[in-house]
């Protein structure tokens, strides 16, 4: 962070860049670089490996479309896995469906619980609650180990890099098919089109292989790379695109709605492009 201003390169030609008031925690952990940094604009915010996971201002967006888009579309979720998510905002949004009964959430990496619990309150704060089993661990190997067992898995990890670079691979998307129950959806964040769409093209292929529902949607989030991001849906028996009326009970949101819940999966043509 030179001076008052950090700089996110998304390509090697691009980068967003903000004013940053000050800086709260910084190290090395085992895993990744990790700052918390408070910015002018977007309130306090989570970097790992320089790159943008959460902020205070937009976090919602992201968190929302993770949690509600499948767990709407499954009739009754009660067991959740979350594969990353250490800051805490999916779960925080998977907590206010009441059939959840228990979400696991195994981040690879101690430290960002620790200082999300710490420094952002308002997305960390609901995991401590007694619905919520939180597991230090390779997400992929918690995949590995799982039969059968979950309703709902979401994949809310980092970019395919260091610790997450397995996380987008088709071996995994075939242990979350394994680990779900036999009517169970996964959700994995799946970047960005202007940058990443050899990896969203990929992605759709492999789970297309695995799932006999798969589909893309995106939503607006200003300081992931691009601003367009995008999440991939697998399914074994449930179309998130028929979702009945009756399904949609009261939540309280920023973002999510039922009307959103369908727009979000109408994408602009470059995009759907990638889906075939
Ligand atoms: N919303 C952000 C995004 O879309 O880039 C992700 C935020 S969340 C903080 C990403 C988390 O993935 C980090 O806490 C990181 O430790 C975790 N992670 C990366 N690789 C992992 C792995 N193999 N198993 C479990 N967690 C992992």
């Amino acid at each position: 962070m030179s001076g008052l201003w950090f700089t996110e390169k998304q390509t090697e030609n691009f980068g967003i860049t903000m004013k940053v008031n000050r800086t709260l925690h910084t190290e090395q952990t085992d895993f990744q670089k990790l700052d918390m940094i408070e910015t002018a604009e977007w309130g306090k915010m989570l970097l790992l490996d320089n790159m943008v996971m959460t902020s205070e201002k937009d976090e919602f967006v992201y968190h929302e479309m993770v949690a509600h888009v499948p767990l709407f579309t499954h009739p009754h979720p009660q067991k959740v896995l979350v594969v990353g998510g250490g800051d805490g905002g999916v779960v925080r949004e998977i907590l206010k469906h009441p059939s959840v009964e228990k979400v696991t959430l195994v981040d690879i990496d101690s430290k960002v619980i620790e200082y999300a619990k710490q420094y952002l309150p308002n997305i960390a704060g609901e995991l401590d609650n007694e619905r919520v089993e939180v597991k230090v661990g390779d997400g992929f190997m918690h995949i590995a180990q799982s039969k059968n067992e979950y309703d709902v898995i979401m994949v809310d990890s980092t970019e395919p890099v260091g610790p997450a670079v397995n996380l987008f691979t088709k071996g995994f998307y075939a242990g979350i098919a394994q680990a779900l129950k036999d009517d169970g959806i996964f959700v994995a964040q799946t970047d960005n089109p202007w940058f990443k769409a050899d990896l969203i093209r990929e992605v759709q292929k492999d789970v297309k292989e695995i799932f006999p529902i798969t589909n893309l949607y995106h939503a607006n989030v200003p300081t992931y790379p691009s601003g367009m991001w995008t999440f991939t849906i697998g399914s074994k028996k449930y179309d998130p695109l028929q979702v009945s009326e009756d399904r949609f009970h009261e939540i309280e949101t920023i973002y999510y709605t039922k009307e959103l819940h369908k727009a979000s999966f109408v994408l602009p043509k470059f995009v759907k492009d990638l889906t075939e």
